[in-house]
């Protein structure tokens, strides 16, 4: 059960309805955001919504079955729209690309990044600079340095950030720095940290797990809504398999299937979903028609010469190719719909 409560509720009629609730079985759990205040009720008992619907300093209140609640569309009409500021929005009909390289290597790739994403209108640049690697001898990124001249030259050019945060200690070093916080798929359930990334009022996108289900990236995303951050994007960037013919499997399924359980913006990360640079571009496209409200795509100048994920980076024709591609499809969904 979710009830929505009024924002200035007073503290009596706050415990007034705890008490009401615990009255029915249920267990009351207080989620307080940077857009409202709600009552998550635990529990098991059939019960009479109507007994507590009428208490006063309630919006509404809903039945929601799914283990998770925050996130599920069972009581939250229509779909989410995440706002990145400066009018730039994903999700509920804005539809964003995000483009860059999978490491952030140099100040110049970030310039030549830059003014290719501008004159493709782009908004949302991609770039790591702190790296999960699968070898401790693999480079790590540039770090907080790597990222200042990332948010230097973006921030001038009106180009918004996306770049992935490993743990919770590096939240306050990189949060002026950074729009929307990755959460890597390596990281998906590390609750300590999504704990953390709930008590931020910025923009967080949780990439599903190497093997994880759709529901356990739903309750990752339920961590950070219930402690207090509504600002969340979900991201199918593959799973493992049993499949050797590519990186992973791309499981355009759950784009589909996230849209209907959850309000959430959904991107689709064609790169690391199949990781082979010629399939990137149809899987985006398909990502699209799945129903996906963006696409993150790696790209680089030169992806022979990439230190990460070259196999799977777009030259800067192909990804401009792909931008085109990806605009005329939705335009074509659009009209299905
Ligand atoms: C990345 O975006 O470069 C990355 C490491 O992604 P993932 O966590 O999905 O592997
Ligand atoms: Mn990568």
């Amino acid at each position: 059960m979710i009830i929505h409560l009024e924002k200035d509720i007073s503290e009596e009629r706050l415990e007034k309805i705890i008490s009401e609730v615990a009255k029915t079985g249920f267990k009351s759990n207080l989620v307080t955001t940077q857009f409202g205040r709600y009552l998550v009720g635990i529990g098991k008992n059939d019960m009479d919504l109507r007994s507590i619907g009428s208490l006063e300093g309630i919006c509404d209140i809903h039945r929601v079955s799914d283990q998770y609640k925050m996130v599920s569309a069972k009581w939250k009409l229509g779909h989410t729209a995440v706002d990145l500021g400066d009018g730039i929005q994903v999700g509920n009909r804005n539809f964003q690309i995000m483009a860059g390289p999978c490491s952030i290597e140099s100040e110049e790739q970030i310039i030549h990044t830059v003014e290719h994403l501008k004159k493709n209108n782009v908004n949302i640049m991609r770039g790591g600079v702190f790296k999960p690697r699968s070898s401790p001898y693999s480079f790590r990124g540039l770090g907080i340095e790597g990222l200042k001249l990332f948010h230097k030259h973006c921030s001038a050019n009106g180009i918004k950030i996306i770049t992935e945060v490993m743990q919770v200690s590096q939240i306050e070093q990189m949060i002026d720095y950074v729009d929307i916080f990755q959460v890597g798929a390596r990281n998906t359930q590390n609750f300590n940290l999504l704990d953390a990334l709930g008590k931020v009022d910025k923009p967080v996108m949780i990439k599903r797990g190497i093997a994880g289900t759709i529901d356990e990236l739903l309750y990752s995303a339920e961590y950070v809504f219930s402690n207090g951050n509504e600002k969340i994007l979900l991201c199918e960037r593959g799973i493992r398999t049993f499949e050797k013919a590519y990186r992973n499997t791309l499981d355009l399924n759950a784009v589909a299937i996230l849209k209907e359980k959850s309000h959430l913006p959904v991107i689709v990360d064609p790169s690391h979903g199949v990781g082979i640079r010629r399939f990137v571009e149809p899987m985006a496209l398909a990502g699209v028609m799945a129903g996906a409200d963006g696409v993150i795509v790696e790209i680089h100048e030169e992806p022979e010469k990439a230190i990460s994920d070259g196999q799977q980076s777009l030259t800067i024709e192909e990804a401009a190719n792909l931008y085109r591609n990806v605009r005329s499809v939705l335009k074509v969904r659009r009209e299905l719909n």
